[in-house]
C-alpha cells in the first residue's frame, strides 16, 4: 500500500467542480489583481474567526513580517519566541531589524515552555511571538498574563493551528493580531502562496493593509513606502470555496488523529501526541517520538508509507542563527527532540485502513 504524506489530489477531486468553476470566473473576469473573490474570502475568514479584520496578503512568511514591522518592532528591540518551528516564525523577526530570543520547548507539547519566558525579558523586549506548533495551542492564557505583567505585545503564529482554540477561544484571537498561512499543504490551503493576518484593532489593520500595498490605501496615494504583498485573486477564489468545507475538515483531521492514538497505544517504543486540557488540537500534523527516528522513518519509506519531519534542526541549532553563539545545551529539549520526531501521514481524507496499515508496520518495525 502507498500512503503519501498528504494528500491534496483527494481533496481536490472532492470540490473539482466548485473549484474549477471559481477559478474559470477570475479567468472570464480577468480580475487577477484585487476584486470581488478576495474581499468575498476577507469577509468569510473574520466570521469565521469572530475577528473585525482580515487581511489577505500573499503568504503566511509576509503576514508575519507585516504585523511585526506596522506595530512598531524594529532595530534595538528584541522579540521572544519558540525553538521549534518553520523559520518564517524568526527570520521575519530579524527582517524587521529586531532580534529573536529562543525559548525552549514544553517537553509534552512541543511549544514554548511559558515557564522559561519569564528570564528572557529584558528592557529591550517588545513581544511574545508563540506558534501554535503543529496545530496544538501553546500554554497562551500564561503568555497572555505573561504579556500583561510586562506590557508586552502579543502576536500568535496560526500557520499551523487554523481553529484550534484553548477554553473555546480560537487561536490567533489571544494577542493584538494573528498570522495564517494558507500553503496547500496547511489545514487551510490554497494552491499556491497567500495568507492574512487577522486582527480587531482598527489602526493596525489599516497601516497592515497599506504596508502590504505600497504603502497606499487609494491608488497612488503612497503614505508610506510598503511592499508588494497581495493575495492573489485565483487564491482567494479556491480559499472562498474551501472555506465553506474547513470545519467538517478539521473535524475529520481531529477524528483521524484520534484513531492513531487508538491504534498505537500499545507501542511503548513511540510517545504519542499529548492535548492539553481544555484545547481543541486541530492536528496539522500527527508527531510522534522515538530515540529510532531515522530507521523507523526509512523501513515505513520502504513499506510505501511517506513521513517527514518537522523540523529536523531546530532554530537556533541553524547555521543561519549560529552569530548568536547559542549551544545545543542551551534548549535541550528542542535540540533532543529535533532527532526524535517523526510526523506521520495525516489529513481529512486518510482512512481507516490506512491508519491501521501505518500502525501495523510500526509495530512490525518494533517487533524485529
Ligand atoms: C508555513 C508556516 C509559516 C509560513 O507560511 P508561508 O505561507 O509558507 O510563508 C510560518 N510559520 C509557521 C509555523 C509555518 O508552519
Amino acid at each position: 500500500m502507498n500512503i503519501p504524506f498528504v494528500d491534496l489530489k483527494a481533496q481536490y477531486n472532492s470540490i473539482k467542480s466548485e473549484v474549477d468553476s471559481a477559478i474559470f470566473n477570475v479567468l472570464n473576469e480577468t480580475n487577477f489583481i484585487g476584486g470581488k473573490p478576495i474581499k468575498d474570502f476577507e469577509a468569510k475568514f473574520a466570521a469565521l474567526y469572530g475577528s473585525k479584520h482580515v487581511i489577505g496578503v500573499a503568504n503566511g512568511t509576509d503576514a508575519i513580517y507585516i504585523v511585526l514591522k506596522m506595530l512598531g518592532i524594529g532595530a534595538g528591540d528584541e522579540v521572544i519566541t519558540t525553538s521549534a518551528s518553520w523559520i518564517s516564525t524568526s527570520e521575519t523577526i530579524s527582517q524587521t531589524g529586531a532580534t529573536p530570543v529562543f525559548v525552549d520547548i514544553d517537553p509534552e507539547t512541543y511549544t514554548i515552555n511559558p515557564l522559561l519566558i519569564e528570564s528572557k525579558i529584558t528592557k529591550r523586549t517588545k513581544a511574545i511571538f508563540p506558534v501554535h506548533l503543529y496545530g496544538h495551542v501553546a500554554h497562551i492564557t500564561q503568555i497572555k498574563n505573561l504579556c500583561e505583567k510586562y506590557n508586552l505585545l502579543l502576536v500568535e503564529d496560526c500557520a499551523q493551528s487554523h481553529f484550534s482554540a484553548e477554553n473555546g477561544q480560537l487561536a490567533g484571537r489571544f494577542g493584538i493580531a494573528g498570522t495564517f498561512s494558507f500553503y496547500p499543504g496547511k489545514n487551510l490551503g490554497a494552491y499556491g502562496d497567500s495568507g492574512c493576518i487577522i486582527t480587531d484593532d482598527d489602526m493596525l489593520a489599516e497601516k497592515c493593509r497599506m504596508y502590504a500595498n505600497h504603502g497606499a490605501l487609494k491608488k497612488h496615494e503612497h503614505q508610506i513606502e510598503g511592499i508588494n504583498s497581495r493575495l492573489d485573486t485565483i487564491q482567494a477564489a479556491v480559499l472562498g470555496v474551501k472555506s465553506k468545507y474547513i470545519l467538517d475538515w478539521t473535524a475529520a483531521r481531529i477524528e483521524k488523529a484520534r484513531i492513531y492514538n487508538e491504534v498505537l497505544e500499545d507501542v511503548n517504543e513511540i510517545s504519542l501526541p499529548i492535548v492539553r486540557k481544555n484545547t481543541k488540537h486541530t492536528f496539522h500534523l500527527y508527531v510522534v517520538r522515538t530515540k529510532k527516528r531515522d530507521y523507523l522513518k526509512s523501513y515505513l519509506e520502504s513499506q510505501g508509507i511517506q513521513t517527514a519531519i518537522h523540523y529536523p534542526t531546530a532554530l537556533p541549532n541553524l547555521q543561519a542563527y549560529k552569530y548568536l553563539n547559542h549551544r545545543r545545551e542551551d534548549f535541550p529539549v528542542a535540540s533532543a527532540y529535533q532527532d526524535e520526531i517523526l510526523s506521520l501521514p495525516i489529513y481529512p481524507e486518510l482512512d481507516v485502513i490506512q491508519i491501521n496499515y501505518v500502525a501495523e508496520k510500526i509495530r512490525a518495525f518494533f517487533r524485529s
